[in-house]
């Protein structure tokens, strides 16, 4: 299924600023909220929809990872973990509670919603860089790496928080010049979780967590740029009392490669020849990303010149092909002569040949270009 792009589905342009987003949001969720459409399935996804744009939308880091590189910036390019699949309707609510705040009372949920119970404490996201050279970005790579992170510690036992019998929630009744009204919020004792600790070995925290090192095992797609995130899902930091874990964020470093410049799924080498290869032709020998090829200079070739070989660069990390290796030429000129090399050069030096007469051709980038793509 492809997904709507965010903007769009807030009605607002690119630039629009917080104020707006929020504003646009709030119309559109107040529109298809749950309980003025009740069993209404298409203002569910219309509601579920605005909140995950919002979500993105709302946050700056996320924001300008979903301006970069769309809805694949933000649900992470690896390691499954759907991105929102676990944005769930309680997350929603909670969400609310900064936008709707003072217009229902304050950060509590709306009265009367069915549901509610403990909410499932979710650990943090880690961030690691690993750093790759261009063969393993080439071929893709399975990498173990040690991450220091926080796990869940053994011979740790929880009880039921007394403040909300494990509801996770308080429900309050205010009374109000138009009735009463009940709210429900959060529980402070256990933070939403309905549990607090019991027996805690030493050198746990105080969420039954323990900070070790685990091996993690990473699979990174072959294509991947300098600055991508990968998302390992479930592999961050294990949740306080017992909750689920959250991800492991990769971000890839790459090896700067003296001989080869990348350029998105292009590479490109710039290959030194004498003028005497130049002009008598030759064969010379290019680096490739694994190994070296040989590639035939023709006679008469000009500084400048470019050859392609094809499928020689990288893969798309999307799967769409490969790239091509641009071989750029240059024509070295010798800096020292001996006596000798100067007799015969002054010797070819009013040879009608030795004249240069650029053509349509050899004049500037673009017609090279041209040149270039028609054969
Ligand atoms: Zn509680």
């Amino acid at each position: 299924m492809s997904k709507r792009d965010y903007y769009d589905i807030l009605g607002v342009s690119k630039s629009a600023d917080e104020k707006e987003i929020k504003k646009a949001y709030r119309k559109i969720a107040l529109k298809y909220h749950p309980d003025k459409n009740p069993d209404d399935k298409e203002a569910e996804e219309k509601f579920k929809e605005a909140a995950e744009a919002y979500e993105v939308l709302s946050d700056a880091d996320k924001r300008a990872r979903y301006d970069q590189f769309g809805h694949q910036g933000v649900a992470g390019a690896a390691g499954g973990g759907g991105g929102f699949g676990g944005m769930n309707m309680d997350d929603i609510f909670d969400q609310f509670g900064d936008i709707f705040g003072s217009a229902f009372g304050g950060g509590s949920r709306f009265g009367g919603r069915s549901g509610g119970g403990q909410r499932v404490a979710r650990g943090s996201d880690l961030r690691i860089k690993i750093k790759l050279n261009l063969k393993e970005i080439a071929n893709g790579v399975r990498k173990k790496i040690k991450v220091n992170k926080l796990v869940n510690a053994e011979g740790v036992t929880y009880n039921t928080c007394k403040t909300c019998n494990g509801q996770g929630r308080v429900v309050r009744v205010m009374q109000t010049p138009l009735g009463s009204m009940q709210t429900q919020s959060t529980c402070q004792t256990c933070r939403g979780t309905g549990k607090i600790i019991g027996n805690r070995p030493a050198g746990v925290d105080a969420q039954g967590l323990k900070r070790q090192e685990e091996l993690v095992e990473i699979n990174i797609p072959a294509g991947v740029e300098d600055g991508m995130q990968l998302k390992v899902g479930g592999k961050g930091n294990a949740g306080p009392f017992d909750g689920v874990p959250g991800d492991l964020l990769v971000v890839i470093e790459e090896e700067k490669n003296d001989l080869l410049q990348r350029d998105g799924e292009n590479l490109h080498y710039e290959a030194y020849v004498s003028f005497i290869d130049a002009a008598l032709g030759n064969s010379i020998e290019v680096p490739l990303v694994e190994g070296r090829a040989k590639i035939k200079v023709e006679p008469g070739t000009q500084s400048g010149k470019m050859l392609r070989l094809k499928g020689k660069g990288l893969p798309s990390v999307h799967g769409y092909g490969t790239g091509d290796l641009f071989v750029h030429i240059n024509v070295w000129t010798p800096k020292k002569l001996t006596s000798e090399e100067k007799e015969i050069l002054e010797n070819l030096r009013s040879s009608e040949n030795f004249k240069p007469k650029p053509g349509r051709k050899e004049q500037g980038f673009f017609s090279k270009m041209k040149d270039f793509f028609a054969g």
